[in-house]
Parts: structure tokens; C-alpha cells; sequence
């Protein structure tokens, strides 16, 4: 590991401060993914800004929705009694990462800044245009089994790795931002990751020095019919190859409103747009759910070790959409 210097801010101005002072420098919540970074010298901040002073790890329900604070804990959110009652999918995505221990330390702004687990990306012996942008991509001709099936590019193939994001996604999220001026910004939860295009060494939206402060999430009815389905090489601690949040809204039998987003699958939480518009208004039956999932996937463009993505991503769909419909 590269030696830093340690720093310790008191309110989010003064961490932003400190970070606009170097631009080497980087902001540490949970650690549980730049520890792992810096060890392996795939980062190497000369300058960490240690934020567990800042207050900002309440979560506050309002008559419009629930804010979630930027620092509180993956499991204090997923265990929340009204992140339980009223956004069950957020709770199901958030308990089908990691393992105990890593929710436990894990920041919810840190979740969604989480980098990709490309195996490329982590050995500073291969080129990886993600680390050390122009040197190439060893995934694009390597093992790309894990990798993106969605809006890659010729410079990046790697997938995102977050639960939490893909149900946040889904729930039409929103994401509080600190600008170095000192006023906020709100980023719709669509646009705060980004697809790789020429730039894959950027994941986000964000500007260097902003500070996420809260998630924001707008009430919703999929209360009752939602379901996180995540596909996986072992049962925990895995990421996914393949996962889906849906919500659905139930009109009888028909489907009023669907809300859909895909991981494992793109460089950013894939929205299922295609299933969506196809859904709404239709009745909730297998045969709709099959056409819509193959909708969904037929844009899918495989790489070499991935084609099993297309039709796992399908029967991913249709049984997230079954146990959505069940509640
Ligand atoms: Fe790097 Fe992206 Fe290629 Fe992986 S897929 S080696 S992260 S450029």
C-alpha cells in the first residue's frame, strides 16, 4: 500500500474542502471496497478524508418519501422497520449483497461508488482501460463470463456491482449531492452511473469533490408485489451474474405500473424499459411475462464466455415478475 496522509473532517463543507486541496485524495466511509483497492494498488490515494464524523447517517420518512442518509449502514437500512414495510425490494436487494459483516460496515453512498469486480481491473499487471485509461482491455478478448451483455463499449465490458443500486433503480431513486460551492444538486438515480463510451475510468456522474449526503426515495405502491431474484455461482458473498428488481402496481389483474431494473448485466443498473412499456396495462399472466422478458433481452449484445446471460437473464426476469405478482 502506498503511504497517505490521514485526514479527518468534521462536517461535509470541511471534507469537501479537504478534498479540493488534493487531487489525490479520496473520502473514506465503510473502506470496504477502497481498503481492498489500495492494498492491491489499483488505488492509490496519497490522502484519505476520513468522513465518520459527519452527521449524516439518519434515515427520515416524510409525507413524500424516505430520505436515506449517505453514511448510515447497509444494515441499518435493510433492517429499517419502514425501509420493511413500505420498500421491501430495497431491503431484499440490500440483504442479497455481501455478507453480515460487510453490511454491517458498508455506507449506503458508499455502495453506490462501489467499483467493478472485473478480475482485469484488480491485477495491475493487465492492461485495463478502467484503471489506466488507454492501456486497453484484457476482458474484451480474456474471460469475460462475468461481464456486460448491455451498453458496453469497445474500451469497457465490466458490469457494476451493487444490489442495493439495482433496486434503487427500480424505485426511481434520487441522489443528494454536495457540490464544492456548497449548494446541493439532486442526480435522478438514472443518470448517477454511467455507461463506459470513451471514458470507462469514469463510473459516475459525479464531479471530483462532490459528496453524496443522502439517497431519496418517492413513496411508491409496489409495497405488496415486489421481488429482488439474484442469480449467483454459490448461495452468499457473490455477486451477481445476473439479478432483477421489479415492482409491480395491480389493477385486478392487470398491471398498472411495472418498475424494472437488471443487474450483472451493464457498466450501470440496467433499466428493463423495453419490459416495462410492454407490461403496463397488461394482465399478469406467464405469457406476458415471457414476451416481455424476451423483449427485454433481445437487444442483448453477448460477448464470448457470456451467451448463457441472454436466456438467464429472461428466466430471471420471469420468475422475479412471478414472485412480484405473489407479493
Ligand atoms: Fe478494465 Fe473494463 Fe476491460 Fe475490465 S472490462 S479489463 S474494468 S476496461
Amino acid at each position: 500500500m502506498t503511504p497517505f496522509k490521514f485526514s479527518i473532517a468534521e462536517n461535509p463543507s470541511a471534507a469537501i474542502g479537504l478534498l479540493s486541496k488534493n487531487d489525490r485524495a479520496a473520502f473514506l466511509a465503510g473502506g470496504t471496497n477502497i481498503l481492498d483497492l489500495m492494498k492491491e494498488q489499483v488505488a492509490n490515494p496519497t490522502e484519505i478524508v476520513d468522513l465518520g464524523r459527519l452527521k449524516l447517517s439518519s434515515i427520515i420518512a416524510s409525507a413524500t418519501g424516505i430520505s436515506l442518509g449517505a453514511l448510515a449502514k447497509n444494515t441499518e437500512t435493510a433492517n429499517h422497520p419502514i425501509i420493511r414495510k413500505d420498500y421491501p425490494l430495497l431491503s431484499k436487494a440490500i440483504l442479497a449483497g455481501a455478507s453480515a459483516q460487510i453490511r454491517n460496515m458498508a455506507s449506503n453512498g458508499g455502495n453506490l461508488l462501489q467499483r467493478t469486480r472485473c478480475s482485469y481491473f484488480y491485477d495491475i499487471a493487465m492492461p485495463c482501460n478502467k484503471r489506466n485509461p488507454g492501456s486497453g482491455c484484457a476482458a474484451m478478448e480474456g474471460f469475460n463470463r462475468m461481464h456486460a451483455i448491455f451498453g458496453w463499449s469497445d474500451k469497457c465490458v465490466a458490469v457494476y456491482p451493487s444490489d442495493m443500486a439495482i433496486a434503487l433503480s427500480a424505485l426511481n431513486a434520487s441522489v443528494k449531492v454536495m457540490q464544492t460551492s456548497g449548494t446541493e444538486r439532486i442526480i435522478p438515480f438514472g443518470d448517477f452511473h454511467v455507461l463506459p463510451k470513451d471514458h470507462p475510468e469514469k463510473d459516475n456522474s459525479l464531479n471530483f469533490g462532490e459528496l453524496i449526503t443522502s439517497i431519496d426515495l418517492p413513496k411508491n405502491n409496489f409495497a405488496g408485489h415486489s421481488a429482488y431474484v439474484k442469480v449467483r455461482d454459490r448461495n452468499s458473498y457473490a455477486f451477481a451474474l445476473v439479478s432483477v428488481a421489479a415492482g409491480f402496481e395491480l389493477q385486478g389483474n392487470n398491471i398498472a405500473n411495472a418498475q424494472i431494473a437488471m443487474g450483472g448485466v451493464a457498466h450501470k443498473p440496467w433499466r428493463a424499459t423495453k419490459a416495462e412499456a410492454f407490461l403496463k396495462g397488461k394482465p399478469a399472466t406467464k405469457a406476458i411475462f415471457t414476451k416481455a422478458a424476451e423483449l427485454e433481452m433481445s437487444t442483448a449484445k453477448p460477448l464470448s464466455h457470456n451467451k448463457f446471460k441472454i436466456e438467464m437473464g429472461k428466466q430471471t426476469l420471469i420468475n422475479a415478475f412471478e414472485l412480484a405478482l405473489k407479493g
